[in-house]
């Protein structure tokens, strides 16, 4: 500090010495003043210009411009900033790039996308699972460069599915599962990974499963036949009509079991396009359902509202099969004598909705999303009743495979819901007013 004081006192001090020679030489004391002072002035200048200089050409250590008083501290001070600004910048750079090599190596194709889905970073993997190229395709929307209206669908609501699978862009044999992590906000972190072996694993599985199920059909008719045809035998004992109850009842359990792994295959193995499928009258349908469900004596305390006059296209034992499956649910759930309000209402959308609303012990939010998987049994359902874990499994894929949408309500203690959607294309015959609904 004493330094830059020095320099700038000296500078006076040799000001005031110029203007005293001069003032005495020319005895014009203005002149003399003026003369010195612009002098100092010009000198100051030029200390700044040379300052300016040095950081518009970005403040280079070889190119410093060396000066002893305070422009000189000013220097010094941006040189100590600039030298730590650049060791983070190194230090930040060295991470990163160890975060891309770490990225690069995963197996699975890693997209970086900002808000409005343009990619701004994708690593090798990309590449033969998803056919994105870098740098060729970054700044280029996702969602133009790979058509799919599943993954547009995704992208635009990550909340709605955990993760979703689709075929690769690359070949179309291949199936990929997709997964969005939104971050930071505005980020978005896409991670592909290819699951042709996990698929062509299960659909083997699936396969057996409907083979089997299919192969065990038929002698399991055959032994249900003999044991109706027993049941008929007057000279049969007391223990005998037991046991033979017995068998009939655990042969009745076995059959709906294949019934229902048939169903479920049925539902899977083939595809629906919009226009496609029967002619439904939503009235023989119901009486249908609730004939099927007769063997429920307290089947009465389903209250039924639909309108006559609707029809639906689709596969009538599928469609069928989703509304035993919830109404049988509601009752086996409940207990006896609470009410079960069954309705078909039409949305704004011009969709009818077929609802199954129950007063039961309802389903606990963490267990919403995992009772429609194959198999799920919730625990308290499988000590109190019977049953294969495939009727929710049923209703959601038949519901998907008909273009609509299922979702479940409930409230613990209170109650459940059960909602199935069905697209506008596939409710044909005039809509009848919602007020004849409620006549009912
Ligand atoms: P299953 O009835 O054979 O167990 P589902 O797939 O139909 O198989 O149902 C799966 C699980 O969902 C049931 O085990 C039960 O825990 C739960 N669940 C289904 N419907 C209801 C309902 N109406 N109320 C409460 N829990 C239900």
């Amino acid at each position: 500090m004493a330094n830059i004081w020095s320099t700038e006192a000296w500078a006076i001090v040799i000001a005031a010495c110029s203007l005293m020679l001069l003032g005495e030489m020319s005895g014009n004391w203005f002149f003399a003043a003026l003369l010195t002072l612009g002098f100092y002035i010009a000198w100051l200048y030029y200390r700044l210009l040379k300052l300016e200089q040095w950081i518009r050409k970005g403040t280079k250590v070889s190119q410093v411009y060396d000066d002893s008083g305070f422009v000189g501290v000013i220097i010094r001070q941006l040189h100590e900033q600039k030298k730590t600004h650049n060791q983070r910048k190194r230090h930040a750079k060295r991470i990163l790039r160890r975060l891309n090599q770490n990225i690069s190596a995963l197996p699975d194709a890693t997209v970086l996308l900002n808000s409005e889905f343009q990619i701004e970073w994708c690593n090798e993997p990309a590449r033969y699972l998803l056919n994105l190229r870098s740098p060729q395709d970054l700044g280029y929307k996702l969602n133009n460069l790979i058509r799919d209206p599943e993954l547009l669908a995704y992208l635009n609501d990550p909340e709605s599915e955990d993760a979703i699978e689709i075929d690769s862009p690359v070949d179309p044999d291949i199936t990929i599962q997709v997964k969005i992590v939104s971050y930071g906000g505005r980020q978005i972190l896409l991670i592909a990974r290819n699951i042709s072996d996990q698929k062509q694993l299960q659909q083997g599985l699936k396969n057996f499963v409907a083979n089997a199920s299919h192969e065990l059909k038929s002698p399991l008719t055959v032994v249900l036949g003999h044991l109706e045809m027993l049941e008929g035998e007057k000279k049969l004992s007391d223990n005998g009509r037991r046991s033979l109850q017995t068998a009939q009842r655990q042969a009745e359990r076995m059959k709906e079991l294949i019934e229902g792994l048939l169903l479920l295959s049925q539902v899977e193995s083939s595809h629906l396009e919009p226009g496609e499928g029967d002619r439904i009258s939503v009235t023989e349908l119901m009486v249908n359902v609730m004939t099927a469900l007769e063997k429920y004596p307290d089947r009465d305390r389903v209250s039924l509202e639909y309108p006559d006059d609707l029809f639906l296209l689709g596969v009538n034992v599928e469609i069928e099969g989703i509304c035993i499956n919830l109404i049988e649910n509601a009752i086996k759930y409940t207990t006896p004598g609470s009410p079960i309000r069954v309705r078909w209402t039409e949305n704004f959308l011009g969709e009818y909705v077929f609802s199954v609303e129950d007063r039961g012990p309802g389903i606990e939010a963490d267990e919403i999303s995992t009772i429609t998987k194959r198999y799920y049994r919730g625990a308290r359902s499988r000590a109190a009743t019977a049953g294969s874990g495939l009727g929710l499994a049923i209703v959601k894929h038949a519901t998907n495979k008909h273009g609509g949408k299922f979702s479940i309500e409930s409230e613990s203690g209170k109650g459940s819901c059960f909602n199935v959607t069905f697209p506008s294309y596939r409710c044909i015959g005039a809509p009848a007013p919602v007020a004849r609904i409620a006549d009912r």
